[in-house]
């Protein structure tokens, strides 16, 4: 063997043969398997870009991809295509939640529990979560990444939350094919200060090891250049970062200096007016909630292009029908685990069918005040003309719902908020793909895009509301829903 080995490798010729027949083999060998062609056939396909409706439509997929789109009289398929035909239903672009963290479910606490720690909601919320098994929580995501797809959200971006590499282990698996849930940009570890409202309140004894498990610090401008590149060691697609008023400008623009430098785009969570200014003056990609913007930023963040991420879980009663939700459920559990005589069982039957309610709701639970102060928001933001995309910040654990359906249900305030249905559509379609940089791959159903293709049964302009009923998901070319024209 040996000896035959040294004789090819001296004889050039040979070896050239020897090259061309390896190079040539598996073409030769192996048999073409050409793409899977389909043409999908609907009532209507609605363009967010445009807010055109093509009536009737079809749509030529090709492999992963959009081949062709328009009339059916215009598309010849090719023979052998599989037709699947979705009667009078809409297409739409695959939706895009750009603000979630699939590895976090948390259970609301109660206004007791909020009370007793100085910052509120945080520590209970959160660091209770980052205390779990990381094991646990990844498959907590994967569970919650499927739901998000079985509800036609076909690309997330995971905004932190997720251990250190848990968002992009999730991400990784699906796009081999492991398992099945949306595209995900994911963002690793999040970036904060020392003295973020997240760190405050922990016992000194244990608060490293918890927070190295979601967090990176910016310790000065230089701190903040290896935040980022610890990130870009993890493989994240997006860098996040939490801004507080002890965030400096020189700091966070060192942070989107260096994502810039890796070609990574910055999303920055701002809520209030200071951290938003510091925000635009370190030139973010995309502000994170904003809520508390002012016309004069907003007219910058339209000068620099700096995109305005709705949040809108918290425009409408999302929270409190989910707590009403969780306060029914677990009064059932506890008329179970008691094993209530039938006089308690009617007391607490009668308080669940009234936590239920649309109709019966706890004085005070909506607050009008902040309602309006919504309204205001989405007034201003869409009239300064600045760029708007919708994530839901889901991390929730809506008893009752799948992630997908409670994400919907949180997107959707955003149109309970004023905002018109056409720009709700493209909040999370069109826009968004902008807002992640995908423009070229997600958010239109357009020749040359990743065939992600939603279709409700209706007319989502008329009732928005259709979006919260998906009734046939495609992703990358994959059916993995179809409740219109089952085989
Ligand atoms: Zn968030």
């Amino acid at each position: 063997m040996l000896r035959i080995r040294t004789a090819w490798a001296m004889n050039p010729k040979a070896l050239a043969l020897c090259v061309a027949l390896a190079l040539a083999l598996p073409v030769q060998t192996l048999p073409q398997t050409p793409s899977k062609v389909m043409l999908i056939k609907a009532a209507h396909l609605l363009d967010p870009r445009t807010g055109n409706v093509v009536a009737p439509a079809a749509v030529l997929v090709e492999g992963n991809k959009i081949k062709q789109v328009g009339s059916p009289s215009q598309i010849r398929p090719p023979q052998g295509a599989q037709i699947i035909d979705l009667g009078g239903a809409t297409l739409l672009p695959g939706l895009i939640d750009s603000h979630t963290h699939l590895l976090l479910n948390v259970v609301l606490p109660t206004e007791a529990e909020r009370a007793r720690h100085y910052n509120g909601t945080m520590t209970v919320v959160e660091l209770l979560a980052i205390a779990e098994s990381p094991s646990k929580r990844v498959l907590l995501g994967a569970q919650n990444a499927h739901e998000d797809l079985e509800s036609g959200i076909t690309t997330v971006r995971i905004l932190g939350h997720s251990g250190i590499d848990g968002d992009t282990e999730l991400r990784d698996a699906i796009n081999t094919g492991r398992l099945v849930g949306p595209r995900i940009l994911a963002s690793g570890r999040k970036l904060v200060t020392r003295d973020s409202t997240y760190v405050r309140n922990l016992n000194p004894a244990l608060a490293d090891a918890i927070l190295q498990q979601e967090f990176l610090f910016i310790d000065g401008a230089e701190g903040g250049r290896q935040a980022v590149r610890q990130n870009v060691f993890q493989n994240a697609d997006v860098i996040k970062v939490t801004a507080e008023e002890n965030l400096t400008v020189p700091e966070l623009a060192a942070v989107v200096e260096e994502a810039h430098r890796n070609h990574l785009k910055v999303a920055v969570h701002a809520a209030f007016k200071a951290p938003i200014q510091t925000a635009i003056d370190a030139g973010a990609d995309s502000i994170e909630h904003g809520n508390e913007v002012t016309d004069e930023q907003l007219r910058q963040m339209h000068d620099k292009g700096i995109f305005f991420d709705f949040t809108p879980a918290s425009y409408g009663d999302f929270f409190d029908r989910m707590f009403e939700e969780t306060l029914a459920q677990s009064l059932a559990m506890r008329a179970d685990r008691l094993q209530a005589d039938e006089a308690s069982r009617k007391r607490y039957d009668d308080l669940i069918h009234r936590l239920r309610s649309p109709e019966v709701k706890f004085e005070g639970a909506f607050d009008e005040h902040d309602r309006q102060q919504y309204r205001d928001l989405v007034q201003r933001v869409l009239k300064s003309g600045v760029k708007f995309a919708a994530g839901t910040d889901m991390c929730w654990f809506y008893p009752g719902k799948t992630c997908g359906q409670a994400t919907v249900i949180a997107l959707l305030n955003l149109h309970s908020a004023g905002a018109p249905a056409l720009d709700m559509v493209r909040a999370i379609t069109v826009n968004a793909a902008e807002m992640l940089g995908w423009q070229d791959r997600v958010g239109a159903i357009a020749p040359g895009k990743f065939a992600d293709i939603v279709a409700v049964s209706g007319d989502p302009i008329a009732d928005i509301t259709e979006l919260e009923r998906v009734r046939f998901v495609m992703k990358d070319g994959q059916v993995i829903r179809n409740d219109l024209s089952p085989r």
